[in-house]
């Protein structure tokens, strides 16, 4: 356990990290481990998708002609195949575009221009406005927020979801009116919502009447270990009195190909309808040639399923790596900790208070470029600067490898030349 070494070994052992690290940089890597995308034998899985539906395919179960204008909602045999998987009623659940972040953006800037169901007035004519966020959580709904001028209210994550009694005391201030939630395999942690976190959410009062969960689950089918069950957050709002509570959110970003899946969202009728006449203004309709594409290559939840496998092998062996090189290195320095995730795309690593950002620069200036120190928490600030996201999908297993003994070894040398600091400081 490097905390408890006398001075003197700190000192020995931060020449030979030093000289560790020159040698790493003499060896001119270039890695990367920032952005959760899919690797290219990931894309290959879904390769039937670029000939579909094929020359004579252009009918829908129903006798829609894809080709042409309409179907604001989308098309009900691939919302059928993703109602399970989301647990979205279908006659609730809209396919509409190929990304659900634009739907969370849709979501918010509707919320703020026009105001919500059940809402008093738009957000922001109430004062100024906030959301609650779990962190670490995903830089791209605080980017969001920023962009929008709401205010950002940081949330502890624990195993079993954000921090209840803190949600459950600040959405008793009115201008609270929502929650980001990634409530399966969690960007970065991997949490998985517990039972009692969701009831929660759903049973809680809330000041603003027209206060939304953002129930972003973006990897809902995505287990790289045993799946985990996910309670029913729609259900359990509407039985506890708030029917209008939740938008859910999904997409096939990471089911079949990120730059042209297809995006959900899901809610009460009364949110579905309010999205949808907003949406009628934007446009006369989505592409349902890539929703008739994507119905025939995944016709239901038991085809997503074993699609989903095919997705495990390939990242379960990175997660495996990334534990056993992290395990072998930094087991027991008792300077870090990670998370052993059985979904989604990401290991969230806790170095030494204060290093975090100090790893991220060691390593690039080795070559291993990672997600910047703080991009887990709203505006990029980490208060103990000590998280560090790390997204295994896109490189190979043996980049996985060596960026990982190359950040471990600078975890390592961060955490010494921080235990010496505070050693001269005492
Ligand atoms: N939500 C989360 C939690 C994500 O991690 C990602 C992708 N990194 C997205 C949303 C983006 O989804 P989409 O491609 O559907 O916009």
């Amino acid at each position: 356990d490097l905390t408890t070494l006398a001075h003197t070994e700190l000192s020995t052992r931060l020449a030979v990290l030093h000289d560790e690290h020159g040698r790493l940089k003499d060896r001119g890597l270039s890695l990367n481990l920032t952005r959760g995308k899919p690797a290219a034998e990931q894309l290959e899985l879904s390769r039937p998708l670029l000939s579909l539906p094929g020359p004579d395919g252009h009918t829908a179960q129903d006798g829609t002609d894809g080709r042409n204008y309409g179907g604001l909602q989308g098309l009900p045999e691939l919302r059928a195949a993703f109602s399970g998987p989301l647990q979205v009623p279908v006659d609730q659940l809209v396919a509409f575009g190929n990304s659900s972040l634009e739907l969370m953006y849709e979501c918010v800037v509707d919320a703020v221009l026009f105001g919500l169901p059940g809402a008093p007035a738009p957000w922001p004519r109430e004062g100024r406005t906030a959301m609650l966020c779990p962190v670490p959580g995903y830089d791209r709904h605080f980017a969001l927020c920023e962009k929008l001028g709401i205010d950002m209210i940081p949330v502890p994550m624990t195993a079993d979801g954000p921090d209840m009694d803190e949600v459950e005391r600040l959405v008793a201030e009115e201008r609270v009116k929502g929650i980001w939630c990634v409530p399966k395999y969690s960007n970065p942690t991997g949490v998985c919502y517990a039972p009692e976190t969701v009831r929660r959410l759903a049973a809680m009062e809330t000041a603003a009447p027209d206060f939304r969960v953002f129930w972003d689950n973006a990897y809902a089918v995505h287990h790289v270990g045993e799946g985990a069950p996910l309670a029913d957050v729609l259900s359990l709002s509407a039985e506890h009195g708030h029917p209008d509570r939740v938008f859910v959110f999904g997409s096939t970003s990471k089911i079949t190909m990120a730059g042209s899946g297809v995006a959900f969202f899901g809610s009460s009728p009364a949110n579905v309808s309010w999205l949808l006449g907003h949406f009628s203004k934007r446009t006369i309709g989505p592409d349902k040639i890539n929703q008739l594409r994507h119905a025939r290559f995944l016709p239901d939840a038991a085809a997503v399923r074993a699609h989903m496998e095919r997705h495990a092998e390939l990242l379960r062996p990175k997660f495996e790596l990334i534990d056993a090189v992290l395990e072998k290195r930094l087991g027991d320095a008792g300077v870090a900790s990670w998370t052993r995730p059985q979904g989604g795309y990401f290991v969230s690593l806790d170095v030494l208070d204060g290093c975090a950002a100090r790893v991220v620069e060691l390593a690039g200036d080795a070559g291993i470029a990672l997600t910047p120190a703080g991009a887990t928490f709203p505006h990029g600030k980490d208060p103990r600067d000590r998280n560090i996201r790390l997204a295994p999908s896109y490189p190979g297993l043996a980049e996985v490898g060596d960026a990982v003994e190359g950040l471990a070894l600078c975890v390592e040398l961060a955490a010494v030349e921080r235990l010496l600091e505070a050693g001269r400081a005492a």
